[in-house]
C-alpha cells in the first residue's frame, strides 16, 4: 500500500486564493487587510520567516508592514510597540516573530497582545476560547492540519488520534482542535512509555516534536493518516520531517511530505485568520 500524499503546496495555493478573494470583497467596502509583523533582532532563521510572512501578505492583496528592531530594544519600547499596533485601525493581525531576545519576557509581550488582532493565537485568552469551544484565532500550524484533514473530507468522529508533542504552540491545541471534532485523543510527549502500542491504536497521528524518525513504518496502523509536523535537518542538510516518510508512506493510509506538507499551511492560516480578523473588526 502506498499512501496519499496530502500536498500542503496545492492546498495552501487554493485556500490564498479564497483568501484574495474575500481580500477584494472587504476593500470594496474600503477596508484592506493588514497584519504587523513585528521583529526583534537578527536571528537568521526568523528573518527568514518574516520576509515569507509579508510576502505571502503581499501575494495575497492584504497590506503588511514589517517592523524591524535592533536585538537590544527594551522590554518596555516593545511593549509601547504592541500597544501602538493594537490601536492602529489599519493594522488587523499582529505577530511578534518568537523567540524573543532573551531580557525580553515573550508571554509578557503576547499578552500584551489585543486578543482581537491575535492572529497567531498564542495569547492567553485564544488558548481559553480554543478550550472552551468560544470563537478566537486558533494557533496556524495545528489549524492547517486540520484543513489538511478537512480537505480529504476525513470524518474525525469517534477515531482515536494521537498527537505526538505537548507544545503550547503545536501539540495542545492540537489535541483540543481534534477532541472539538469528536476524536478520541491521546497526547504522547518525552515521558510517554511504549509510545509504539500507542500509535498502533491510532487513525490518526500527528508528530510534532522536532526529532528526525519519531514515527517509523512498525509503529503505524495501516491505513492511518499520518500529519508531520517536524522540521528537522537531516545527514546531509535537507529539510526534514519527525517521520521515516520513504518507511510509513508504505503503510499509511494519508501522509504529508516534508518539505511541501504542513509548512506552507502554517502562513496560509496566518493570512486566513489577518483576513478573519479584518472581517470581524469591519462588521
Ligand atoms: P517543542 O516545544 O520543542 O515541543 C516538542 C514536544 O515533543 C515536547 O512536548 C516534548 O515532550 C515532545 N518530545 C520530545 N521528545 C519526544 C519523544 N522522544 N517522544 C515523544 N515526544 C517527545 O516543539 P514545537 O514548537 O511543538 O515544534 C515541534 C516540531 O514542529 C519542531 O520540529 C518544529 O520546528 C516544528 N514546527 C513546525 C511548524 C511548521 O510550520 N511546519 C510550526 C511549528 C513547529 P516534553 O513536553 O515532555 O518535553
Amino acid at each position: 500500500m502506498t499512501a496519499q500524499i496530502i500536498d500542503g503546496n496545492a492546498l495552501s495555493k487554493q485556500l490564498r486564493t479564497e483568501v484574495a478573494t474575500r481580500a477584494q470583497a472587504l476593500k470594496a467596502q474600503g477596508v484592506t487587510p493588514g497584519l504587523a509583523v513585528v521583529l526583534v533582532g537578527d536571528n537568521p532563521a526568523s528573518q527568514v520567516y518574516v520576509r515569507n510572512k509579508v510576502k505571502a501578505c503581499e501575494d495575497s492583496g492584504l497590506h503588511s508592514v514589517l517592523e524591524k528592531y535592533e536585538a537590544t530594544m527594551t522590554e518596555a519600547d516593545l511593549l509601547a510597540r504592541v500597544e501602538a499596533l493594537n490601536n492602529d485601525p489599519s493594522i488587523h493581525g499582529i505577530l511578534v516573530q518568537l523567540p524573543l531576545p532573551a531580557h525580553i519576557d515573550a508571554q509578557k509581550v503576547i499578552e500584551a497582545i489585543s486578543p482581537a488582532k491575535d492572529v497567531d493565537g498564542f495569547h492567553i485568552a485564544s488558548a481559553g476560547a480554543l478550550m472552551t469551544g468560544m470563537p478566537g484565532f486558533w494557533p496556524c500550524t495545528p489549524y492547517g492540519c486540520m484543513k489538511m484533514l478537512e480537505s480529504i473530507g476525513y470524518d474525525l468522529r469517534g477515531k482515536h488520534a494521537v498527537v505526538i508533542g505537548r507544545s503550547n504552540i503545536v501539540g495542545k491545541p492540537m489535541a483540543l482542535m481534534l477532541l472539538q471534532k469528536d476524536a478520541t485523543v491521546t497526547v504522547a510527549h518525552s515521558r510517554t512509555q511504549n509510545l509504539k502500542a500507542l500509535t498502533l491504536q491510532a487513525d490518526v497521528i500527528v508528530a510534532a516534536v522536532g526529532k528526525r524518525n519519531v514515527l517509523t513504518a512498525d509503529m503505524v496502523k495501516p491505513g492511518a493518516v499520518v500529519l508531520d509536523v517536524g522540521m528537522n535537518r537531516n545527514d546531509e542538510g535537507k529539510l526534514c520531517g519527525d517521520v521515516d516518510f520513504d518507511g510509513v508512506k508504505e503503510v499509511a493510509g494519508y501522509i504529508t511530505p516534508v518539505p511541501g506538507g504542513v509548512g506552507p499551511m502554517t502562513i496560509t492560516m496566518l493570512l486566513v485568520n489577518t483576513l478573519e480578523a479584518a472581517e470581524r473588526a469591519s462588521k
